[in-house]
């Protein structure tokens, strides 16, 4: 077989997933697909502060992080394992100084969990591919969900719409 025909069906396979032709903007999360390392391996592919916050359920202080006031439009991903979680087409300005969402890219793709923490009842948001702490869900954001997942900049990274397919 010749190298341009290989080319030519490689091409054909991709253009033919599922992802694509559905024009689903967010990778879905599949249970087998679990992320586990060590706190010593997270330290060293994090920084501090992405460290602090998503394995050990740190809030990073309000306005300081990157994506508070970031407008382009892109794909928010886990900082920690690049899971797909929120789109820029659902990020709201909340006035609090954190990213925030009224849904995620997918539903599948973030866990939540009840915290009780700081003597009040939350609910916390969490990577359910490799347990980064993301940060709360709140049920005082607008329309149309009603809902306010306000995550820490520390725990996202922001993939342009450009650059997504890469
Ligand atoms: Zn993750």
């Amino acid at each position: 077989m010749s190298a341009a025909l290989v080319v030519f069906l490689l091409g054909a396979a991709f253009r033919g997933s599922p992802a694509e032709t559905t024009g689903a903007l967010a990778k879905v999360w599949n249970m087998n697909d679990r992320v586990r390392r060590t706190e010593e391996e997270w330290r060293k592919l994090l920084t501090t502060e992405q460290f602090n916050v998503t394995r050990r359920k740190g809030t990073e202080r309000a306005f300081t992080g990157v994506h508070w006031n970031n407008h382009a439009p892109g794909t928010y991903r886990c900082v920690c394992c690049d899971l797909d979680l929120f789109s820029s087409a659902d990020k709201f300005d909340s006035g609090t100084g954190w990213p925030s969402f009224t849904r995620p890219a997918s539903a599948e793709n973030v866990a939540t969990k009840p915290d009780r923490s700081l003597f009040a009842a939350r609910t916390e948001v969490l990577c359910p591919r490799c347990d980064a702490h993301l940060g709360h869900v709140f049920e005082d954001g607008p329309a149309p969900t009603g809902l306010r997942y306000c995550m820490n900049s520390a725990a996202l990274k922001f993939v342009k719409q450009a650059e997504e397919k890469k």
